[in-house]
């Protein structure tokens, strides 16, 4: 089939809610580079949402799902699964949390984090201890409870009512988010940078005062590392950054290396939140899944992919901000700001629109994101060399200039 034919069958078939898609069908892929059926090369500066950071169809993945689904694809969480008990003492081993769930995706990880907070606490007789608070412009997924907590009401509005007992206040502001931490707070979920948002990271001194609101007042903090996690900041988890202990973490994206996983990390003490039948999945955690997980997660750590992140991202941000200073000299006052953290980037635009400046790098065979605040987003996969990048910027610039062209 011809691109022309997909897109008129997608158009009749499939449920309209990704708009007007980029228009590509890709074949294969390798590394950094996807192939289009139209026999054009792609440079992935986006690794699908921050899922493929190992670049595509990496051997070590390839080589594990190939050989455990030569040897078994799925059985049941009624029996014990090697890879999913590995899995899971690998990411214990790695991290601040002392046990692990599978989920499907992050708005499951997260759905789970949510119940595991107010299991926690109904357990211990205080049921009415169920409320939530998230952040205006986060993201936490498309499920009724994950969208209630998501800070955007346009995801919302359509399917209210809500479930209840989820709360809002603004990023980086402690006074509001003291106020709203009362005693039916159960816990406090936050992403250390906002993603979908427009890539807005939260100040250190917030996230610290946050812990300390939580321990005061008995709230567990649940981060939603789902984007931030697996070495995509510089560090292997976002919160490393800032000093901070949350007591549940969730994962999903770069977990499987691109087939869908997700994982709900907690402390022992919110584990006590399920007991058995409390929660379950029929698919997560599954031997194939698990053996991407081994593999995605084992190759991050042994080829110091969050060194490469920091690195990499450090200059990424620096050419972005020379790049800055060369358009306003020339006259054209185009990005107003750069921000983010590692290979979680976000280059706020003015006078010009993020998506057009999207579709013309796609033109130009670079593949970019856009999020809100008219933000251009990179999230290349995290094995990018510099060489990459500097490749990138004359293309970003000869966009941005076409596009903001008096
Ligand atoms: C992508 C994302 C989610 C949702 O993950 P899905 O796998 O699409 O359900 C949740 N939280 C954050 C921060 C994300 O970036």
């Amino acid at each position: 089939m011809n691109l022309e034919q997909i897109i008129e069958l997608d158009k009749k078939y499939y449920i309209n809610t990704f708009g007007d898609r980029v228009p590509v069908n890709f074949v294969s892929g390798l590394g950094l580079e996807l192939l289009g059926s139209d026999g054009k090369v792609y440079t992935d500066l986006f690794a699908g949402v921050a899922v493929s950071a190992l670049g595509h169809s990496h051997p070590a993945v390839v080589h594990a799902i190939s050989e455990q689904a030569g040897k078994l694809i799925h059985c049941s969480n009624y029996y014990y699964i090697e890879k999913q008990a590995l899995l899971a003492k690998l990411l214990v081993e790695n991290s601040c949390a002392d046990k692990v769930f599978f989920t499907n995706s992050g708005a499951e990880a997260n759905e789970a984090a949510i119940k595991l907070a107010r299991g926690y606490f109904s357990k211990q007789g205080k049921a009415s201890k169920f409320g939530v608070i998230s952040l205006n412009k986060s993201f936490h997924g498309r499920t009724l409870a994950t969208v209630a907590a998501t800070g955007t009401e346009k995801y919302q509005l359509p399917f209210a009512p809500m479930p209840a007992g989820f709360h809002k206040v603004d990023a980086n502001n402690f006074e509001q988010i003291e106020e709203a931490a009362g005693h039916s707070i159960c816990a406090i979920l936050l992403e250390t940078i906002m993603g979908e948002g427009g890539v807005i990271p939260l100040e250190t001194e917030y996230l610290q005062k946050v812990e300390k609101l939580c321990k005061e007042r008995d709230i567990l903090l649940i981060l939603d590392e789902v984007q931030t996690g697996l070495g995509r900041t510089g560090n292997l988890f976002g919160y490393q950054a800032h000093g901070i202990t949350p007591d549940i973490i969730t994962l999903a994206k770069a977990l499987g290396g691109g087939f869908p996983m997700g994982a709900m990390l907690a402390s022992d003490k919110a584990a006590s939140g399920f007991a058995p039948g409390d929660h379950g999945t029929t698919f997560a955690g599954g031997p194939l899944a698990c053996a991407a997980g081994l593999a995605s997660v084992g190759e991050i750590l042994n080829s110091n992919l969050t060194e490469n992140a920091k690195t990499v991202g450090e200059f990424t941000k620096n050419e972005l901000l020379n790049l800055k200073h060369e358009l306003e000299g020339e006259g054209f006052d185009l990005i107003k700001d750069v921000r983010g953290q590692g290979l979680m980037i976000g280059v706020e635009l003015q006078n010009i629109v993020s998506a057009d400046v999207k579709t013309k790098c796609f033109e130009n065979g670079y593949l970019v994101g856009i999020a809100g605040n008219n933000t251009l987003r990179l999230l290349p996969p995290l094995i990018v060399t510099k060489k990459d990048i500097k490749d990138f910027i004359p293309v970003l610039k000869l966009v941005l200039k076409e596009l903001g062209g008096k």
